[in-house]
């Protein structure tokens, strides 16, 4: 039986790998560490609560006290720190708290695991830690001249991507709180032999995402003929992973990636984000039948300052090291995350409405 420490477990990817690990294996607990900010929902989890397999810690990731404990308690042999302040937009509002919680919370974490795995001899036992990054620490790539109707590379044998070796180049606060948060995790790494590896992956969708992120905003406004705001002109770029070929990923790389090694995750599914909503359009219209759900809805707003152009991945690292590649073409994970968003009304109601917040209370809090 191996524990796994997660962070950040209540949120859109987190709640996601605690369900994909206890799915998928027998032999492992997982222990989910969240301070329930408005972006953690346990809702999400609610189909695993009673499986013995999993413990929920209400605790924040910045608190010594708390995670040392916890780390006393549960001895993981593995950390997965997914927690952190994770939107874009919040952060060009108010940057301080990415500060806080990504790099301080992260600092932490390193520190409390380093003090409760020290073996006295300059080791550390069979203890790994997993930093879990995003592929905007790489900055902006240019739209390649060539390009395909959904804004893929339409020569992606000429085309630039984000490499391992790409040097790190963040533009917004959330970035630049994601970058110093790895490199803190390298330096631990490389300081004191700390056994951690890092992963950087592309933009997730899927089931659990809070609506304030692209493709469930979209979703959710279509569904109720809300305006569909794009920023610009629609035509930057994402290379969009779906959640369960992420979750993968980092079980793989939790496992049986080299210590003091970035991998890039993602990969081959670059679209514009016009394509996205356009396609959101035509699935919605189609599974619901309604014929208010149109490319009318879409309004172009001011662009999201210093708004990147593009994020490309190469995964070839991962590949060829760990045989992980993204299964899921977006076209496929898109029609999946919808069918999702609408067999689940009392999900994105409970959201939306701010309802999920009273969950821990009415679930945990006389437990
Ligand atoms: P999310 O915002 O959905 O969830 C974050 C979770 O962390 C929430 O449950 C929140 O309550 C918790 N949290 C926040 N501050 C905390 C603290 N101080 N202590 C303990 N818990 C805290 O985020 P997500 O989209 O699931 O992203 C997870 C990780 O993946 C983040 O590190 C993010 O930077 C990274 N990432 C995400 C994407 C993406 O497309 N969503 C892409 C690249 C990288």
């Amino acid at each position: 039986m191996k524990t796994y420490l997660v962070t950040g477990g209540a949120g859109f990817i987190g709640s996601n790998f605690v369900l994909y690990m206890l799915r998928k294996h027998d032999d492992v607990r997982i222990v989910n560490v969240d301070a329930l900010t408005y972006a953690g929902n346990l809702e999400n989890l609610t189909s695993v609560q009673d499986d013995p397999r999993y413990t929920f810690v209400h605790a924040d990731i910045r608190d010594k006290e708390a995670i040392s404990k916890v780390i006393a308690e549960h001895k993981p042999d593995y950390v997965i720190n997914f927690a952190a302040e994770s939107h874009v937009d919040r952060s060009i509002a108010n940057p301080g708290i990415f500060a806080d919680t990504n790099v301080m919370g992260t600092v932490n974490m390193l520190n409390c695991c380093r003090a409760a795995w020290d073996d006295g001899k300059g080791g550390f036992g069979d203890h790994r830690y997993l930093q879990v990054g995003t592929d905007e620490v790489y900055g902006s790539l240019a739209i390649p001249d060539k390009v395909n109707p959904d804004g893929s590379p339409a020569d992606p044998e000429h085309t630039d991507y984000f490499r391992e070796t790409t040097p790190l180049n963040p533009h917004s606060p959330y970035s630049a709180s994601k970058t110093s948060a790895d490199l803190f995790v390298k330096a631990y790494h490389d300081t004191y032999g700390f056994p951690a590896v890092i992963t950087r992956c592309s933009n997730n969708y899927g089931p659990y995402q809070f609506p304030e992120k692209l493709i469930p905003l979209m979703i959710h406004n279509a569904l109720q003929h809300k305006k569909l705001p794009v920023y610009g002109d629609g035509l930057n770029v994402r290379d969009w992973l779906y959640v369960d070929d992420h979750c993968k990923a980092i079980d793989m790389v939790a496992t049986d990636g080299r210590l003091g090694e970035v991998y890039n995750v993602g990969g081959h599914n670059e679209r514009a984000n016009i394509y996205i909503v356009k396609t959101i359009i035509a699935e919605v219209s189609k599974v619901t039948g309604d014929p208010e759900v149109n490319e009318g809805l879409i309004s172009h707003v001011t662009d999201r300052k210093g708004h990147d152009r593009r994020y490309g991945m190469a995964p070839d690292k991962i590949k060829a090291e760990l045989g992980w590649y993204p299964e899921t073409p977006y076209e496929k994970g898109i029609v999946k995350t919808i069918r999702w968003y609408l067999d689940n009304p009392e999900w994105v109601e409970h959201v939306t409405s701010g309802a999920y917040q009273d969950y821990y209370q009415k679930m945990y809090a006389n437990r």
